[in-house]
């Protein structure tokens, strides 16, 4: 036993932890983060799970009022917070959302950039105004958000940066109509992996998660309902995916314990992309 203690400290001596307990090193306290689009839905589990952690959490929404409904709920579990109203796509919004945090608690380190939008039309239909409405949010939006946090965590030398990319990123769930929403999603995934390798050494990790169909708001518009139901067939899981199937994935993306992983695609889709 007194071998085995001494191989152990020999151990923590060579991984070079004080603390060795795996969920010490999940704990965000003293943590700075935001979540875009995180006044409903997926947005809104990451800012409780962030804050639930130990992190301060801003939270981003179009709508501020929805953002407010969520602050509201992080308050009442004693979470410090702020909720802003901005459109992620606009240049100077975004530039508001990093000073108001900046202002507030000094900085940020985890970047949450979540907000995204899924317009459905046939390919050959699809108008330019379509298409440009989608890659504004999903694309461009998130980008001006790695950017303007990204700035940040380069001089503070550390961040992690979590996207909320799709599995429609992975693959193409039939029948589908969402060739804007697919494009920019496979958009997200590789501007992930191209900052995450690019700002590795300067200590900002850049990831994102690709989540199947999770039970939102987003995926019950009138349109998108029968092709849910065809879907669902071809979830090996068998049933759509909660928002809280994903908390503990953005808390280690978030955390030191993830350390070593930079411009992964985390795929959380109940097996649908093996199917
Ligand atoms: P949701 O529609 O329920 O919530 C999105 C939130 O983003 C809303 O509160 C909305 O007001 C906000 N928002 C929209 N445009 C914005 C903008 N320009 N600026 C700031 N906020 C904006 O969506 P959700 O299902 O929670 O999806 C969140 C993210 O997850 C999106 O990027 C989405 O593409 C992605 N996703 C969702 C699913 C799913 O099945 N629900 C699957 C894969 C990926």
């Amino acid at each position: 036993a007194v071998l085995l203690q001494k191989e152990l400290v020999k151990d923590d001596v060579f991984w070079g932890y004080n603390r060795c307990h795996i969920l010490d090193r999940l704990r965000l306290d003293g943590k700075v983060a935001y979540v875009t689009g995180g006044g409903q839905g997926i947005g809104r589990a990451f800012a409780h799970a962030l804050g639930e952690a130990g992190a301060k959490v801003a939270i981003v929404d179009l709508v501020l009022a929805k953002a407010e409904v969520v602050a509201e709920e992080l308050s009442l579990k004693g979470i410090k917070n702020m909720a802003i109203g901005a459109d992620v796509s606009k240049p100077e919004d975004v530039q508001r959302i990093l000073d108001a945090i900046v202002a507030r608690w000094g900085t940020v380190h985890i970047a949450c950039n979540n907000a995204g939008i899924n317009m459905n039309s046939a390919s050959e239909d699809t108008s330019l105004e379509e298409w440009d409405k989608t890659f504004n949010v999903n694309l461009r939006g998130l980008f001006l958000c790695c950017q303007a946090a990204g700035r940040i965590m380069l001089k503070q030398g550390y961040g992690k940066i979590i996207n909320t990319a799709s599995m429609a990123s992975l693959i193409v769930p039939h029948p589908q109509k969402q060739l804007a929403y697919n494009a920019s999603k496979a958009g997200v995934v590789k501007l992930t992996q191209t900052l995450g390798t690019e700002w590795i050494d300067r200590g900002v990790r850049v990831n994102c998660i690709s989540p199947g169909i999770v039970d939102t708001p987003l995926i019950h518009s009138e349109d998108l309902k029968p092709l849910v139901q065809r879907w669902l067939t071809n979830i090996p899981a068998g049933k759509l995916a909660q928002v809280t199937d994903l908390q503990a994935a953005v808390v280690y993306l978030a955390s030191e314990a993830s350390d070593y992983m930079t411009g992964h695609n985390l795929a959380i889709e109940g097996g649908q992309s093996l199917w």
